[in-house]
């Protein structure tokens, strides 16, 4: 059987046996030899959904399961029930035809006791014909849509009522799995469950399992084969949960391995610059020009970082606080500390506008006090950009703010000594890890971040890290008040945004920003700038625009009317998400607010309410919302605390999706661990991956040879030769 398979195709010779059973070279196979996929669907599968090898199907895991025994009744198919895939026991009435050519329509009319639903193809009407009779009784499955109250079911499955009570699966249960619109119309309803079903044909009794077993028997996990085969086709409940256990055990105890390799690597050496005096910099600042008294927090961390930088350790340091809680300032304090030491430190902020902010924000606050600061960013001029590598190369400049451009081969430092990165989760790991390797000895490193991960998952991500947090914003700010409304209140809205203008106040209007389609966002928001502009007739109302596609000293010269009080309104997407600081801005809009994700919601809404005047955001929205889009908008008018933001923002995302939390921050491939919500799985393999790394640091022996793959899948792009550790 199994080499009829395989003669079909030239290459598939991989697959013989002759081939040791060495599941990692196995999986690796390109997914288009497994049957049913081919070239064509290979190319779609991995746009779609990422998947190259058999093994990226293989762990394409379902998200929900459905019940095959259920049957519904047609009456019980509502819209309001809001199923998502219904099976019908259905009659075939009759058919009918509809268009021409390639616009050809199927219908088939079904029918049980309860009542009536129309099945629908709009392709592959050729194949479906020939198997639909009329009279016949079939089991549909399929998802329902509703067309003026009547059910409709576009491509749904069939089977005579025969073969599918022949077929029935042990449990009943049927995975449902993560796909696509353009996939679904590919594939069909169960397309994807099909195609699993092929690979696993052809690997099962192939799958080498990664945890030795005196590791499985202690920690109770069943063989991955086992965990494979429960996770596609359960056999019963308590083998899903089983299964599911399994693999997030395998997904968290491979970024655990890489986590606390890293972190005993860093404590193994001893050549931390030595910050071991406050000196004349830190001191004039602090005494003459601190604008206000440090918050308790500030104070703390500033203290906690002065700590780290005497131990003789390199400082790796991640500081959380929420958008407006002052880090910026405690970056600044630790600069000043690099500086009275003797060392150049730099500070990299992910958007030109925050750099250009920043460079503004450090050159006011150290006037006068000797401590030289210059910009470098993609955007620099030639002469700016020779200013700053010369004076960063000769040790004249201090400090240097700017952008990914400071990352570049060219940037040479005389003696840097401290890192900040701002805003961390905007850039990848790759790019941080290049700031490092800037010197031989490794700078201090203290990474910000307004988008609060929760503990947990900072502990799993950056297990090498230590945490700051900054857990109290500057005291006389007043808690904003978030609203939501739709299109209906718009006149209200221009109305408050007239009377906030009025009260001598600026208003910020964002519009949302997606990559596929910028020349859609961009029409959203010059015709928005259009309507403002209509709207606000009275000349006194200068509106200022910023959107990614203008040239930098445009964007610049609106940043700068802005700030300086000389536009009322900025009308922007979300380039000014992040740090952007305008203490006189009361107010946020933003537009098509369905549209962002939480973190970023919050980090708009984090823009308004720096003074000390009430604040407000507006969501506006659309009428109708997907149940997560409301979820979304509600949390963010009923709370403004970033960390229950977070958490409940990878509540409603789900694991599978971290990565886009931490948007292009870490290459995470976790399909099925969540580490907010799987804690105990998550304490276990870091107490697992210690011990394991205590006994054999570079994993060498042969019984580790699942583990050090393991740890190197899940490397996150900061793979390293973890073979010169001992
Ligand atoms: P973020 O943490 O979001 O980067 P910033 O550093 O931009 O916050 O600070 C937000 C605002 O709060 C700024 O206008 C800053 O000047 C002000 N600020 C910072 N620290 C204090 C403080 N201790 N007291 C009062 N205002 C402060
Ligand atoms: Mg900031």
């Amino acid at each position: 059987m199994r080499s009829a398979l395989f003669a079909r195709k030239d290459k598939l010779i991989i697959f013989a046996d002759t081939i040791p059973a060495c599941v990692e070279n196995f999986l690796d196979n390109d997914v288009k030899f497994v049957p049913g996929v081919g070239e064509a669907r290979a190319q779609l599968l991995d746009r779609e959904l990422g998947i190259r090898t058999v093994g990226d199907l293989i762990r394409h895991y379902p998200f929900r399961y459905i019940d095959r025994t259920r049957i519904y009744r047609i009456a019980e198919v509502t819209e309001a029930a809001g199923l998502s895939y219904v099976q019908l026991r259905a009659r075939i009435t009759g058919v009918s035809y509809a268009g021409e050519g390639r616009k050809r329509r199927f219908t088939a009319y079904a029918q049980d006791a309860s009542g009536s639903a129309e099945l629908v193809w709009f392709h592959g009407v050729k194949w479906i014909e020939k198997r639909v009779e009329t009279g016949r009784e079939y089991i549909v499955f399929g998802r329902p849509s509703f067309y003026r109250g009547e059910l409709r079911m576009a491509h749904p499955e069939l089977e005579t009522v025969e073969r599918a009570l022949s077929r029935r699966a042990e449990s009943g249960m049927q995975g449902i799995y993560p796909s696509t619109e353009k996939l679904g119309n590919v594939l069909g309803a169960k397309g994807l469950y099909q195609i699993v079903c092929n690979a696993w044909a052809l690997v099962r009794g192939r799958i080498a399992d990664p945890l030795p077993a005196a590791l499985r028997a202690r920690y109770g996990l069943v063989p991955l084969a086992e965990a494979f085969a429960d996770i596609h086709f359960p056999r019963s409940q308590e083998a899903l949960r089983r299964a599911q256990h399994r693999l997030k055990f395998d997904e968290l105890l491979g970024l655990q391995l890489n986590i606390q390799a890293r972190r005993t690597e860093r404590l193994a050496k001893s050549d931390g610059f030595l910050f071991s005096r406050v000196g004349p910099a830190f001191t004039a600042f602090y005494d003459e020009k601190l604008p206000f008294p440090l918050t308790g927090a500030q104070k703390r961390v500033v203290r906690e970082i002065r700590q780290d930088t005497v131990t003789g350790f390199q400082m790796n340091r991640l500081l959380q606080g929420d958008v407006g809680s002052g880090k910026t300032l405690v970056a600044l304090l630790s600069m000043l500390l690099a500086v009275d030491n003797g060392f150049q430190a730099c500070m990299m902020a992910p958007t030109e506008i925050l750099a250009r902010q920043h460079y503004a924000t450090l050159c006011r606050m150290l006037d006068g006090i000797g401590v030289r600061v210059g910009i470098l960013t993609g955007a620099s001029k030639a002469r700016e950009r020779r200013e700053a590598l010369e004076g960063i190369a000769s040790g004249e400049i201090h400090i240097l703010v700017g952008t990914h451009a400071l990352i570049e081969e060219r940037v040479q430092f005389a003696d840097l000594g401290f890192v900040v990165i701002d805003e961390q989760h905007r850039f990848g790991v790759e790019q941080r890890a290049r700031l490092w390797t800037k010197n031989a000895r490794p700078p201090h490193i203290l990474v910000m971040t307004a988008t609060p991960i929760p503990r947990t998952l900072a502990m799993t991500l950056y297990g090498d890290l230590d945490v700051s947090v900054i857990d109290e914003l500057p005291p006389g700010r007043r808690p904003i008040r978030t609203v939501r409304y739709t299109d209906s209140a718009r006149l209200r809205l221009f109305g408050f945004m007239r009377q906030q203008i009025e009260l001598g106040r600026q208003v910020y209007v964002v519009y949302p920003l997606i990559k596929e389609s910028e020349a859609m966002d961009y029409k959203d928001l010059t015709d928005g700038y259009e309507a403002i502009s209509r709207d606000f007739p009275l000349p006194r109302y200068v509106t200022a625009i910023c959107h990614g596609k203008m040239k930098p000293a445009d964007k610049e010269e609106s940043m700068r009317q802005f700030k300086e009080g000389e536009a009322h309104i900025l009308v922007a997407t979300s380039v000014i998400e992040v740090g952007v600081d305008v203490p006189n801005a009361t107010v946020m809009v933003i537009e098509s607010a369905e549209r962002f994700g939480l973190s970023q919601l919050h980090q708009l809404r984090g823009r308004v309410g720096r003074g000390g005047e009430q604040s407000y955001c507006i969501l506006m929205s659309g009428e109708k919302l997907s149940h997560e889009a409301r979820a979304r908008l509600d949390a963010m008018c009923e709370t403004s605390d970033g960390f229950r933001l977070a958490e409940l923002d990878l509540k409603l995302r789900g694991a599978g999706d971290i990565h886009g939390t931490l948007q292009s921050g870490v290459a995470l491939d976790l399909k099925i661990a969540n580490p907010t919500a799987d804690v105990e799985v998550l304490t276990r393999t870091r107490e697992a991956a210690i011990e394991l790394l205590d006994a054999d640091p570079a994993l060498a022996r042969p019984e580790h040879r699942g583990l050090a793959e393991l740890r190197r899948r899940y490397a996150g792009g900061e793979a390293r030769d973890f073979s010169k550790i001992s």
